[in-house]
């Protein structure tokens, strides 16, 4: 016989937290298994945007108090950012003259913050080192298989990240390559910020463009230095991106910058899915969520956000389902509609900034021209801290005539220059 739950969800990393966090007040009987045991790695750049933080008392006003006590987090002020001829651009996290700090946080430590806080809840069962296998649909109910016992829900979360066992099982369009990044990281101890404001450092290296490196400072002295890249502008280049990187850290300005600093862990990879364009996320009886839906923001990588956020609006979508007794699969394109209402433009447009940012020529011409424009900073400002409503379709407007001016001009130039030679 099945044990018994409303709700079943698969993969306890943010997005599946978020919906069990989310729903723990609702009185609904849950599962959540995940096949590791807490607390575990995750390969992520540890990197907490506004947008995360923003959410925190959405999900859960215990897990916001939790996280303003954590003493395992580390506030940045802002971010720098390094063009490929060095031009820098710095973004001070600052909104209407208020300080909105960025955090970097291990992932170990922030999703046993939240493993913690959903292992609070009696109506919520956590199943760890407990593989989900097999999902099985039947008219009334869904079955899970995991660990070879049996568990029965009204509907299953499919929270499990990037190889998404439900997408496999589901015979899912799995996400095609162009859809995808690979982000590699590992860990320093020794490497000092580059100011008092402890910036998040990132840097467009002409060799990994569209991509970029990034060195993250976390508490403990430690620092997170990765590098991320479209998969399909790895094959198309045909880079091995872990040469390539080794490569980067053995070249200037990281050489002298790393050479009292000691390296505390392997070069550690994972792929990023990113859609940004609409695909299938629900079916009769399940719903996917965070990276198993695809939903890592196409240009900065960042996942932590939309996968909280895909949690929140999955949990009030079951709870909708469980008034109405609806579990079909028309009535959960609701959630796909809700999930893409919210993201799909800011996603289609930091797609096209990321095609742009394969011109070095482009990237050094702005970041050499900041200066210039004081409300460029500002609204780079803005966009950083993922500030929502009309602050993004104005950073959206902005950056898109920002840099159709920038390419016009430097057309111009270049026609100019071979008229005059
Ligand atoms: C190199 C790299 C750097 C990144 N840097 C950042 C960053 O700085 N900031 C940011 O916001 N995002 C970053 N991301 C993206 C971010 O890590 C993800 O978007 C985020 O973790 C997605 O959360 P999730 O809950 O959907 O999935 P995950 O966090 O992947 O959680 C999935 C869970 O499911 C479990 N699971 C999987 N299969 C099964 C199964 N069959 N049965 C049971 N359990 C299962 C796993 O053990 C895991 O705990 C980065 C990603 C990479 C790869």
């Amino acid at each position: 016989m099945p044990e018994k739950f409303d709700v079943l969800i698969i993969g306890a990393g943010p997005a599946g937290m978020s919906t069990a966090l989310k729903l723990a007040s609702s009185g609904l009987k849950i599962a959540i298994f995940d096949k590791a045991v807490f607390p575990r790695e995750k390969t992520c750049g540890d990197g907490l945007t506004l947008d995360v933080i923003n959410q925190l008392s959405d999900v859960s006003e215990s897990l916001n108090k939790a996280f303003k006590l954590f003493p395992k987090k580390l506030e940045s002020n802002e971010a720098m950012l390094f063009s490929p001829d060095f031009s820098k651009i710095r973004i001070p996290f600052h909104y209407k003259q208020e300080s909105k700090p960025l955090y970097t946080c291990r992932r170990i430590d922030f999703d046993h913050l939240m493993f913690q806080q959903i292992k609070e809840h009696e109506n919520i069962t956590v199943f760890e080192n407990c593989k989900a296998q097999k999902v099985e649909f039947e008219e009334s109910r869904v079955l899970l298989t995991a660990n070879e016992m049996l568990f029965e829900g009204s509907i299953i979360v499919g929270a499990d990240g990037a190889n998404s066992m439900l997408i496999r099982q589901m015979k899912l369009k799995r996400i095609q390559k162009e859809n995808q990044s690979v982000g590699l990281t590992t860990y320093y101890r020794g490497i000092s910020p580059l100011n008092h404001n402890n910036p998040i450092e990132i840097y467009f290296l002409k060799d990994i463009l569209p991509g970029y490196l990034w060195i993250f400072h976390l508490p403990d002295g430690k620092s997170n230095v990765g590098v991320g890249m479209p998969a399909s502008d790895i094959i198309k280049q045909k880079i091995n991106l872990k040469k390539k990187f080794e490569d980067l850290l053995a070249s200037e300005p990281f050489r002298s910058r790393f050479s009292e600093a000691t390296r505390e862990s392997d070069v550690k990879g994972h792929t990023l899915p990113s859609e940004h364009s609409k695909r299938t996320i629900s079916g009769t009886r399940f719903l996917l969520t965070g990276d198993a839906a695809a939903l890592i923001d196409p240009f900065t990588g960042e996942g932590v956000g939309s996968a909280i956020r895909s949690g929140r609006v999955a949990a009030e979508h079951i709870l909708a389902c469980f008034k109405v007794r609806d579990f079909s699969a028309n009535y959960n394109k609701k959630y796909d509609n809700e999930i893409y209402r919210r993201l799909l433009s800011e996603y289609k447009m930091n797609h096209t900034i990321q095609k742009l940012c394969r011109y070095p020529w482009l990237l050094n011409y702005i970041f050499s021209s900041v200066d210039k424009y004081p409300e460029l900073e500002k609204k780079l400002n803005l966009a950083f801290l993922k500030l929502q409503s009309n602050t993004v379709e104005s950073k959206i407007i902005f950056v898109y005539k920002t840099l159709a001016i920038f390419s016009t001009h430097r057309l111009f130039v270049s026609i100019f220059r071979k008229r005059r030679t």
